[in-house]
């Protein structure tokens, strides 16, 4: 029997959390083992555990319990994928235990008296200094201590021990005062969830006409080097994405730190922002539709796969092919059910199935 996982709550405090209550002898294997810098096969076998499976329980897990919509709710529209090649990839890294982690005070004691006790949350355990709900100061160093909560200091456990014979839910509470650090944690919690992915071309094209367009916003984003460096970078950034749409050439990923400072210095609530995104015209599509999909390869163009469940298979598509591949335009967009597609018939050599070194992972199908 495996613990519920609650909303919000990070990769690592779960993990943590099953150890403390289970004992570190009697809960399973997959959580003794969960390593100080979890990758992505490591995000997956925690998720298998829930009973999410595949390219849709990976993603589940980057959603709702990791930091990761930060850079997927901002999404090319040519991206039919969640996590671009996370699935099949092995570079990345998450939820470390060397990133600090936090707290807020009133959200403690609001766990403690409605579930009995308290977890990790991902919005605190981020670089914010406020708690979007409560406003108050997040708590990163142990009251009683002063240990930060990362490697070399506490481990999560402290969170249902305590430190010294004294429980963090007795922290005292500190009123925030400063009305940026609201705004940014209210703007940085309204991202991590939002339901949707907005086109990453009408996020840009909103934020430069936004940065150019008010007086009062070009002044104060003019007023400072790195204000500068700001406008440059999305403005560089827009015409990359424009061009790379105009001939299906999916840009390479870049970090999305700049367009969020750029929401929170000219907007004052993300749901500003997306009236003004929706207007650009792109489509707004829901997070739950590219939770199955994931990039299989670069060639020419970009080549997907869509797992079903129901039916165990994949489906390889390739909607966007490059404009302009070998001088020749226009290539016309493929989807293949599964891989068994039917073969033209011609004379001569016939196509001979080869085990490849990279295959695609297998499909669990749902019974
Ligand atoms: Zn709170
Ligand atoms: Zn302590």
């Amino acid at each position: 029997m495996i613990l519920a996982i609650q909303p919000e709550e990070t990769m690592r405090s779960f993990v943590e959390r099953t150890l403390f209550i289970k004992g570190k002898h009697s809960s399973t294997e997959v959580f003794r083992k969960f390593p100080k810098s979890p990758s992505r096969a490591d995000v997956s076998i925690i998720a298998e555990a829930l009973g999410w499976f595949g390219c849709y329980g990976l993603n589940k897990m980057l959603h709702r319990h990791t930091n990761y919509p930060f850079t997927a709710v901002f999404k090319n529209i040519q991206d039919i994928s969640y996590s671009r090649n996370e699935y099949i990839s092995y570079s990345s890294f998450y939820d470390s235990n060397r990133n600090p982690s936090g707290f807020c005070p009133v959200c403690v004691a609001e766990d403690i008296e409605r579930l009995g006790f308290s977890f990790w949350r991902r919005a605190h355990c981020f670089k914010l200094k406020v708690c979007a709900e409560h406003n108050v100061e997040l708590v990163k160093r142990c009251p009683h201590c002063d240990k930060q909560f990362s490697h070399g200091g506490h481990d999560l456990g402290v969170m249902w021990k305590a430190c010294e014979g004294r429980h963090l839910k007795n922290c005292p509470v500190t009123l925030n005062t400063d009305p940026f650090e609201l705004k940014k944690a209210q703007i940085f919690t309204d991202i991590l969830s939002f339901t949707h992915h907005l086109s990453e071309e009408a996020v840009l094209a909103v934020l430069n006409e936004k940065i150019h367009q008010e007086g009062v916003f070009e002044q104060k984003i003019w007023n400072s080097e790195s204000d500068r460096c700001l406008g440059d970078k999305i403005e560089r950034r827009l015409g990359i994405v424009k061009n790379a749409r105009s001939v299906n050439r999916l840009p390479s990923d870049e970090p999305t730190d700049f367009i969020i400072q750029a929401i929170v210095e000219t907007y004052e609530s993300f749901a500003d922002f997306v009236c003004d995104v929706k207007a650009y015209g792109d489509e707004i599509r829901p997070i739950e539709s590219l939770l199955s999909t994931y990039i299989a390869g670069h060639q020419e163009s970009t080549h997907f796969v869509e797992e079903n469940y129901k039916h165990g298979v994949g489906y390889w598509s390739c909607p966007f092919p490059a404009k302009k591949v070998w001088g020749m335009w226009d290539w016309r967009p493929v989807y293949y059910p599964c891989c068994n597609f039917e073969r033209p018939k011609r004379k001569g050599p016939q196509p001979q199935p080869e085990l490849v070194k990279n295959a695609p992972p297998g499909i669990y199908r749902r019974q």
